[in-house]
């Protein structure tokens, strides 16, 4: 399955701000948004035309990249979400949001999506009991989302449940000690804390 390889703190500093993509790193000094807040490249301290266009673009390229997802993934998205009822921007963040590494992520069990998408991609998720390996997988309503009995000793995972203290959102629900969120409902926009102007993406894509 494609993804992104490359050094993923250039991202952030395209989006000329931190868009929490590795972890721990991401709260410390070592960040290099925190020496370099300007985009990379010669040309990233020059002066950039704001145009309407380049707006959107780069509200699309940030939802993009926070999620890990592909441009071609994230237009099949957004055709899906335009199909559905309701506000389209709105289905697209949701259905962003319901991405299995995603729920992952958000639930503590991982300090990033990738290392999220890693667990899932190495079998060590289920959802309702059954491995799931695809981190792209949409949850429903009602989804018992666990790490799976092998990666619970890892290291890695207790480290992440005993340090991360990022709140967990309302439309998810955790055990205390048990590594297993119940997706109580699908989230609203309001709950979904990602500084993206979603009306943006569907005005590039409406053109
Ligand atoms: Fe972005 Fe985290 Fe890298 Fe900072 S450390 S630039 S927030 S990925």
């Amino acid at each position: 399955m494609a993804r992104y390889t490359e050094a993923v703190c250039r991202l952030c500093r395209r989006e000329r701000m931190k868009l929490f993509l590795k972890g721990a790193k991401c709260d410390t000094m070592k960040c290099p948004i925190e020496r370099k807040p300007y985009p990379p490249g010669e040309h990233g301290r020059g002066r950039i035309r704001e145009s309407e266009y380049m707006l959107q673009l780069r509200e699309k390229q940030k939802a993009r990249r926070i999620y890990g997802v592909l441009e071609k993934q994230f237009r099949n998205l957004y055709a899906e979400a335009n199909r559905q009822t309701g506000i389209t921007g709105e289905n697209l963040l949701r259905m962003l949001e319901q991405r299995l590494d995603n729920v992952v992520f958000r639930a503590n069990f991982a300090a990033s999506r990738n290392q999220a998408r890693q667990f899932v991609r190495h079998g060590h998720v289920t959802v309702n009991g059954k491995k799931v390996t695809i981190p792209s997988y949409m949850v429903r309503k009602g989804d018992v989302v666990e790490i799976g009995p092998k990666a619970r000793n890892f290291i890695v995972v207790r480290h992440n449940t005993d340090t991360i203290d990022r709140a967990v959102p309302m439309w998810l629900e955790t055990e205390t000690g048990a590594l297993k969120v119940t997706v109580r409902d699908l989230p609203l926009r309001e709950q979904i804390d990602i500084p993206v102007r979603e009306q943006l993406i569907v005005e590039l894509y409406s053109k």
